[in-house]
């Protein structure tokens, strides 16, 4: 959280429109005047077009919808019973810069998928070529750090912009952009061809070639209001990050409850259990197999399987060792748990390529 605060390299700045004076921060790029909401880039000239995504609520709402959330995603994860001992604090809000690039986009990707299985195992290409027209919403700053704004970002559409105008911010702070203009479209290249790449590697086996044309239509200055809650539980402080903008919750922390703990100690032992069967078990099915002559050469694939799905299970059982002895889980507006590094699914579909 700190790293937005970090106050290294400021210089006091006076104001070309209404001379107030205000301190710029040695990474901004794109300023705005808290007095008067002159917005230029720094050393250049005065920003043409810069919009707001209007701000939905006010700091008792945003209470209400926090408290509405931490209901609902304890119900679905944790339990609500601790929800009777908490204290939420006072919301902040900000105003995040984000650059919308609007993009004239073709892409041709090209790859294999594996169908069938056993002796039937082939391999089908796939090809196709898009053309479309999109949006990005690039983040103008350097580092993403603040709690839940990749997930802000990734909520943000056109409806509600208008007109920058400071009387709309509320006193909040309204942050600099660090990059300038031109590197908006470059990045929006990277976030989409990123995306793409992580889809189509979803969906087929093999993807051998993604291109992508991207031509930047224009590229607007938006300030889209984040709101952040902390509350209190037990002398532990979790924080909550809702979007002004659609008035919802983007992604927020729940203590880990006695109850989270024993259903995940419980679980990691039965993974550790099963893992355990099935390596010990390995050996034996080997010989059987070997010993009974089978000719098919599908049988082969069983011990393969059962290591394969025991090292899986002694991987998940550290998961869940890790979820039980946590201290806070992280869910998203739909009170999903925000899985790092590792998917159940993602890996079971893995394994079926594997043992196909
Ligand atoms: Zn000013």
């Amino acid at each position: 959280m700190a790293t937005d605060e970090e106050s290294s390299g400021l210089v006091q700045y006076r104001c070309e429109m209404c001379n107030a004076p205000y301190p710029l921060g040695a990474d901004d790029v794109i300023s705005t005047c808290p007095y008067c909401g002159y917005t230029f880039t720094v050393g250049g000239s005065v920003m043409k077009e810069h919009l707001l995504l209007s701000n939905k609520l006010a700091e008792d709402e945003v209470k209400t919808v926090v408290a509405d959330w931490i209901r609902f995603a304890a119900s679905k994860s944790v339990g609500t019973r601790f929800t009777r001992e908490i204290e939420i604090g006072t919301p902040s809000l900000q105003w995040i810069p984000i650059f919308r690039v609007n993009a004239q986009c073709d892409t041709y990707h090209f790859g294999a998928d594996q169908k069938g299985s056993g002796n039937n195992k082939r391999w089908e290409k796939v090809e196709a070529r898009d053309s479309q027209q999109t949006t990005e919403w690039v983040l103008a700053r350097r580092h993403a750090a603040t709690f839940g704004i990749q997930e802000l970002i990734e909520s943000l559409d056109d409806s509600g912009t208008q007109a920058f105008d400071i009387k709309q911010t509320g006193q909040a702070p309204v942050l600099n952009s660090e990059i300038g203009e031109d590197d908006a479209p470059i990045r929006a290249r990277h976030l989409k061809s990123e995306r793409d790449r992580a889809d189509l590697n979803k969906k087929m086996t093999k993807l051998l070639d993604y291109r992508l044309d991207m031509t930047a239509d224009a590229c607007t200055y938006v300030h889209a209001p984040y709101w952040l809650v902390r509350y209190e539980h037990r002398g532990g402080t979790f924080r909550v990050a809702v979007s002004g903008a659609t008035g919802r919750v983007v992604l927020g922390e729940l203590p880990v409850t006695k109850r989270y703990r024993v259903k995940n100690w419980l679980l990691s032992f039965f993974m550790l259990i099963g893992s355990a069967l099935l390596f010990q078990g390995t050996p034996y099915v080997t010989y059987a197999i070997f010993a009974g002559g089978s000719s098919d050469g599908d049988v082969a694939l069983i011990p393969i399987a059962m290591v394969a799905i025991g090292a899986i299970l002694f991987f998940m059982a550290y998961v869940f060792v890790g979820k039980a002895l946590g201290y806070e889980i992280e869910l998203t507006a739909d009170a999903k748990e925000r899985e790092e590094g590792f998917s159940f699914t993602d890996s079971i579909k893995g394994l079926e390529e594997r043992i196909r």
